[in-house]
């Protein structure tokens, strides 16, 4: 371990600088405290879980917490894009479909259908010749269904790195690239962190390593069940541009074993450019190796699987394999819950100087997760949602 002259002593240490690092940072120094952000490789790396060009937009939950957090959180990116002068959520709707009873870790048809009827959120319920009709899905089997909810859509992932990190920067965040957090050491007055480059002082750490949250959970003496799985994406190109789909979810059967077999994928961009649009399966890949940020190809099975179905129910797709990328992903391994998102007060000594975030589909929530760790850092409570507590 280096100790140098390099140490930093400020009032919040941010370790990981992917979208949710970067709000916390941002949210933190726009309240006038001084905050470091410490993350391991470059910015904007592929290895995380904030890498890619687009993630789902959605206000559908199969739990109503969870539905009236995103619908709390769309002001905060209304907000956020105001802030940096650029769109970042956009309403191409959302779609979901396929057998009614099939669960994922994105929920259940019917559940979510029931969540929205009870926050009066307008959706279209669609049989199977109605979805085939309306965005140009073919062969979908008999019995399926879903529905359309217009306010779903997609988020600009590089543009929402990009305006935080301009943000942040402009209101006096410091990242410090290329430096790996190895330890944090809460005591009675402040939190000594140790880098693979110094040691550094903070009042507050916020812990927003994603995949590797786990990691310094275990050696802080609190251990998180996170499962740490990669996912494949494939990208096919368009034959015309006279489709164009919304995000969309198909909910199929699992398979014998029970895996999910479901896909799901996204319509054209403004961003992106060219034709090329992303059709994936929800498959999950568990991460074996010591380093879950370790580099890994794409899965050629799970690939393979996608452009079958894509060659039988999205006529619109070439169905060749243009290209393909993977991205890492956590969630906690009790599917009950969601997220984890709290402090360690009362769970280790001098725990509520040291606030935690990792796992989920959370992009949705960088707004409002990095509020939440902000009030958690400084204020050491938030009232902005019952989610500020989801730790176990
Ligand atoms: C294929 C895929 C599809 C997804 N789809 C959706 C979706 O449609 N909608 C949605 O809402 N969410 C989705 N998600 C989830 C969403 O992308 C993540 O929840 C979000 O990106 C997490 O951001 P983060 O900042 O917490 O983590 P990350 O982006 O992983 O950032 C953590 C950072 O911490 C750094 N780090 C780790 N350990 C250390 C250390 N010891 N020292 C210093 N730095 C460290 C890492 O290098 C990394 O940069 C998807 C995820 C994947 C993988």
């Amino acid at each position: 371990m280096v100790t140098s002259s390099e140490s930093v002593d400020v009032q919040v240490i941010v370790t990981g600088g992917g979208a949710i690092g970067l709000a916390s940072a941002w949210e933190v120094a726009r309240r006038g405290r001084s905050v470091l952000v410490l993350e391991r490789f470059s910015r904007g790396h592929d290895r995380g879980s904030s890498a890619g060009l687009e993630r789902q937009w959605r206000v559908q939950y199969s739990e109503e917490r969870w539905s009236r957090l995103a619908l709390e959180t769309l002001p905060r990116w209304r907000e956020l894009e105001a802030a940096g002068g650029r769109r970042l959520v956009h309403h191409t709707g959302s779609l979901w479909f396929g057998r009614p009873g099939v669960a994922t870790s994105e929920g259940e048809l019917r559940a979510a259908a029931a969540v929205m009827d009870r926050l009066d959120v307008p959706y279209d319920w669609l049989t199977a010749a109605e979805i085939e009709k309306r965005f140009g899905f073919v062969r979908l089997p008999a019995g399926h269904e879903g529905f359309y909810q217009a306010d779903g859509g997609v988020i600009d992932v590089r543009g929402t790195l990009a305006t935080l990190a301009g943000l942040g920067a402009a209101a006096g965040v410091r990242v410090r690239e290329h430096e790996r957090v190895l330890a944090v050491e809460p005591d009675g007055t402040g939190v000594t962190v140790h880098t693979e480059r110094a040691v550094h002082r903070a009042e507050t750490v916020v812990v927003n390593a994603g995949a590797c949250g786990a990691e310094l959970l275990r050696d802080l003496g609190c251990p998180v069940d996170l499962h740490v799985f990669r996912m494949s994406s494939g990208y096919f190109a368009r034959r015309s541009a006279a489709v164009d789909p919304p995000t969309w979810y198909a909910f199929l059967e699992p398979d014998a074993s029970g895996a999910n077999r479901s896909f799901y994928g996204f319509g054209s961009n403004p961003w992106t450019g060219g034709d090329l649009l992303r059709a994936a399966p929800d498959t999950e890949v568990p991460v074996t190796g010591p380093d879950p940020l370790a580099p890994h190809p794409p899965d050629a099975g799970d690939l393979a699987r996608t452009a079958d179905w894509v060659r039988a129910h999205l006529p619109f797709l070439i169905p060749e394999l243009t290209g393909a990328s993977t991205c890492l992903a956590a969630l906690p391994a009790d599917a009950a819950r969601q997220f984890l998102i709290g402090s360690l007060a009362g769970r280790i000594p001098d725990g509520e100087r040291i606030v935690v975030q990792a796992g989920g589909w959370a992009f949705k929530f960088v707004p409002a997760f990095g509020r939440i760790c902000a009030d958690l850092a400084l204020d050491g409570h938030s009232t902005r949602h019952e989610s500020a507590t989801v730790l176990s």
